[in-house]
């Protein structure tokens, strides 16, 4: 599907839950956050019918988020479907890791390769800090665990936090010489409070400088589906690095994807608060070619940039929580 600038929106990504079994302090707001009702959220079979349009509209890529989507009940059998669906070339998953030891076995055995595990810190105290939860050994065994399964790629996102987690960049790096693992650095974004944003925001450019004691970084060529990550390699590592910086440069004139929220809202743009409803017309009956439209309207409605870090900009942004990241 081409947007009115050329871009060709060929990824979706698919909230398929706003539960999370984590409380991030930087993605799910302390305070006026209220849980969708179950009605509110759509069913297995109406993402599927969707994501079936969506594949006749020109989508190839589907990543399926939350909330935390290893939470919601059913989710194997949900993906086992969705990698039945023609024409959908890519399938991956973002999770926070923490049911992937008890999962990844049967996450691989329906189909699912691409897996990208959410994880901002190595320190056990520190990970408690930031997500409210003892978790940080399930997540590594879940990890070590997907590597043996044979899960490619695994990528593990780390959003930099000034103040919390910065000291780690390197460390994060030596990660994924040590393992098959492409570790991506994120920007902090403005999505919960422009106060938490203005002290833990560290731009790209810094970690950057920080990680050239490891050496000289190759640039690793993008497919046409990628995300925005900037990906290079260190000589004699396993893995890679990557670097997400949608705050100090946008990623805007390249930008690919849709979102889907779980409540069937689809958003064209992660820092626009607008949204076009695709539940209702759904529960109301329209057919295959009605909801393609409404896809197609939403690629319409895709700008060419965000000024979501300057201070003027107002925060419309919904927590990153209810929209999949
Ligand atoms: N629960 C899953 C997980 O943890 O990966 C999927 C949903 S989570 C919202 C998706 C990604 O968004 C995570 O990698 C998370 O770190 C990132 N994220 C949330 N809030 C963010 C923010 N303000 N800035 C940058 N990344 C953010």
């Amino acid at each position: 599907m081409l947007d009115n600038y050329s871009r060709n929106i060929n990824y979706l990504r698919l909230s398929i839950t706003d539960r999370c079994n984590l409380r991030c302090f930087y993605c799910l707001p302390r305070q006026g956050w209220v849980k969708l009702p179950a009605r509110e959220i759509l069913s297995y079979e109406e993402m599927l019918r969707l994501s079936r349009v969506a594949v006749q509209v020109g989508i190839r890529k589907i990543r399926v988020t939350g909330g935390e989507p290893l939470v919601r009940r059913g989710v194997a059998p949900f993906l086992e479907q969705l990698h039945r669906i023609r024409g959908l070339e890519k399938i991956c998953l973002t999770t926070n890791g923490v049911l992937l030891a008890e999962m990844a076995a049967d996450l691989y055995r329906i189909g699912l390769r691409h897996i990208n595990v959410s994880l901002d810190t190595l320190k056990p105290e520190r990970y408690v800090e930031i997500t409210g939860s003892d978790q940080l050994a399930v997540v590594l065994a879940g990890l070590e665990k997907a590597a043996a399964l044979g899960f490619h790629p695994i990528k593990i996102n780390f959003v930099v936090l000034r103040g919390i987690n910065e000291d780690e960049v390197v460390d994060f790096a030596l990660f994924s010489r040590e393992n098959p693992f492409q570790v991506r650095f994120i920007e902090f974004m403005p999505t919960v409070s422009r106060e938490k944003w203005s002290s833990h925001f560290l731009p790209m450019s810094v970690v950057r400088q920080r990680l050239k004691v490891l050496g000289e970084p190759q640039p690793v060529a993008r497919i046409a589906t990628a995300g925005p990550a900037q990906i290079v390699r260190l000589p004699n590592y396993r893995g890679e690095l990557g670097f997400i910086q949608a705050v100090s440069e946008h990623h805007c004139p390249s930008c690919n994807r849709l979102r889907l929220t779980a409540d069937g809202r689809l958003r064209p743009c992660l820092f626009q608060a607008q949204e076009v409803d695709l539940k209702g017309p759904l529960r109301w009956g329209a057919g295959d070619e009605e909801l393609g439209l409404i896809f197609r309207k939403a690629v319409a409605l895709k700008g060419l940039g965000h000024r979501f870090a300057s201070p003027a900009t107002p925060l419309d942004c919904r927590p990153m929580v209810s929209i999949g990241g």
